[in-house]
């Protein structure tokens, strides 16, 4: 027992820094976009209070598009606690390293998928295994006799 060795001490400081901009920046892009998709929602809400006479089929249509941009503020909210846990995770030293094997996850494989949590091997390991399943559930499901053509 060697005691209490903080995964902290083992990252080196660049890193940390480094792997801490990515997420901080990812942040405040999500910040802007969350706010600004919010102000538009909020006038296409008041534009048609005004109008008000929209037929039945113009306004759910107009229910849907809020519905989508709600369920896009929705996403990208969720992808702020996850940059939040991330940065929480990178407090503690946990954050950039493979949940396979323990080692680093490269700095380029994080800044364009922040969130992995394999590194590129075992990611690979890991879709090919999917896939594999995937075959072998659509051989299983074949029988259900699927039917595209509504
Ligand atoms: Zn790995």
């Amino acid at each position: 027992m060697s005691g209490q060795q903080t995964a902290k001490d083992n990252m080196k400081r660049g890193r940390y820094d480094e792997l801490k901009g990515i997420l901080e920046e990812r942040r405040r892009e999500i910040m802007s976009e969350v706010q600004g998709r919010m102000r538009d929602v909020r006038a296409e809400g008041a534009g048609s209070t005004v109008q008000g006479v929209l037929d039945a089929a113009e306004s759910s249509e107009m229910d849907i598009q809020d519905e989508i941009e709600f369920a896009l503020i929705q996403m990208k909210a969720e992808t702020l606690s996850k940059i939040d846990e991330a940065l929480r995770r990178l407090e503690e030293a946990t954050y950039g390293y493979c949940f396979e094997c323990g080692e680093e996850i490269s700095e380029r494989r994080l800044r364009a998928l922040p969130f992995a949590v394999r590194c590129k091997d075992c990611e690979e390991a890991r879709e090919m295994a999917q896939q594999r399943e995937r075959i072998q559930a659509r051989r299983g499901s074949a029988t259900l006799g699927f039917d595209m053509r509504g």
